[in-house]
């Protein structure tokens, strides 16, 4: 049976807009700026644009001005948008924001999409959400979460420490997982909060030197220290925490990938003009066999790695959680871009490596990749895990 994967014509139109503009408005403020937005001037000079080109906010309803579009809709904008390294945050589609505006407008009150979204959505603050905590804390099994809050009257009061919270510096505000029951180890027992900025008990301790650079924001150790905040704060329903975690992850975990997709892609086309263009022993460079083998190979990836992405946003978009079909996604994703961009640097031979083009600032964006949504180790055990499960049940056991 003959599998139609056209998208609908306007997000086709939306995805090719969006293309025009990240290669002839974004690509040379990148190129400009060696890849890594380091002032409030670029972000808002770069949305401005957007908003402009009627790119903005693909992701978020009409209410909150954005184009409302479906995950696999997504698919088609997020990838070209992530042709450039700034091409997200033009759209206002970049971590940690975009995950963040799904679950608000999924799970938050009317006042608190009214507080939070909108501002949001519109670019005029930013956002971070705080999961991950120095050992022997919260990473790759969140059941380890141990910064607490405890009721006090009228609300809540949060203790703990985190790290590698992206967008944290000059973040308007963050959602912070808390535990508010339990221990360590205990698989539920955990609450989201909206903490404002400017709350005096949530602290940035430093900010955390990286291999990657290219998120806006950094990445940010915060200390809750006698953090309180009011009832009102809580998002979503208290202890209920890691239920609403799935809400954001399996979605973010796909909007990752689209958006490094890109970057391979980007990847690459320089690889394939140098091939084009270089001569040695006689012939172009993309003549010689091993060179085709690494294109080629380069072309697999990504056509693999878009089909995986479609599969998971299609049941992503039917309703489920798409646990498994997520899993094996990011994981794939998270090497292929990888491999993507190394192939890519080799054929550049040098110049791959220097900094008069983008591809070892490429490199070094992509790798941590395979570490934060969950490390490929961690996904390749739940996909096992769940593989066992079901076979456990057919088996009758
Ligand atoms: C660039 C970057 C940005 C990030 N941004 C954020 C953010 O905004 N907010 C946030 O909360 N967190 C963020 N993180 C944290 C990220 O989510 C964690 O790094 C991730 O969950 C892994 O946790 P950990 O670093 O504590 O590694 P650990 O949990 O200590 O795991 C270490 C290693 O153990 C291995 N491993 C894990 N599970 C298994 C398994 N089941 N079997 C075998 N081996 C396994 C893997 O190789 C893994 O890399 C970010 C991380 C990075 C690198």
């Amino acid at each position: 049976m003959a599998v139609d994967l056209t998208p609908d014509p306007s997000v086709a139109q939306l995805a090719q807009r969006t293309a025009q503009f990240v290669r002839q408005v974004v690509v040379p403020v990148e190129e400009r700026e060696r890849g890594v937005a380091r002032s409030e001037e670029v972000r808002v000079e770069l949305q401005r644009a957007a908003r402009e080109a009627g790119v903005f906010a693909p992701h978020v309803s009409a209410e909150f001005g954005g184009h409302g579009l479906d995950m696999r809709g997504r698919a088609a904008v997020f990838e070209e948008a992530g042709y450039s390294l700034l091409g997200p945050l033009a759209l206002n589609i970049a971590a940690p924001d975009e995950g963040n505006m799904h679950m608000l407008e999924a799970i938050a009150t009317e006042e608190q999409k009214e507080r939070y979204l909108r501002p949001l959505a519109a670019g005029e603050v930013r956002s971070c959400f705080a999961m991950t905590e120095p050992a022997p804390g919260a990473g790759s099994d969140p059941a380890a979460l141990t910064t607490r809050a405890e009721r006090v009257p009228g609300g809540w009061r949060i203790d703990g420490r985190k790290w590698f919270i992206t967008g944290a510096e000059g973040a308007g505000f963050a959602i912070c997982m808390a535990r508010t029951a339990g221990e360590p180890g205990d698989a539920g027992g955990a609450t989201m909060f909206l903490v404002d900025a400017d709350n005096p008990g949530m602290k940035t301790v430093r900010h955390i030197e990286t291999l990657d650079e290219s998120l806006y924001g950094g990445h940010i150790e915060l200390l809750f220290d006698g953090c309180v905040v009011p009832d009102e704060a809580v998002l979503g329903e208290v202890d209920q925490g890691f239920r609403y975690a799935q809400v954001r992850l399996g979605p973010a975990r796909m909007t990752h990938c689209m958006r490094w997709l890109g970057i391979a892609r980007r990847a690459q086309d320089i690889a394939v003009a140098r091939a084009a263009e270089r001569r040695l022993f006689g012939s172009r460079l993309g003549d010689l066999g091993m060179v085709q083998q690494m294109i080629a190979d380069n072309e697999i990836d990504i056509a693999a790695a878009r089909g995986l992405i479609t599969q998971a946003c299609w049941e992503l978009d039917q309703g489920g959680h798409a646990s498994q079909s997520v899993s094996i996604a990011k994981t794939f994703c998270a090497e292929a871009v990888w491999r993507v961009v190394d192939r890519a640097l080799q054929i550049c031979g040098s110049l791959g490596v220097s900094g008069d083009i983008l591809l070892s600032r490429f490199l070094r964006e992509v790798r941590p990749f395979r570490i934060y949504d969950g490390p490929s180790e961690t996904h390749r055990w739940s996909i096992a895990r769940r593989v066992l499960r079901e076979h456990d049940k057919t088996a009758g056991r």
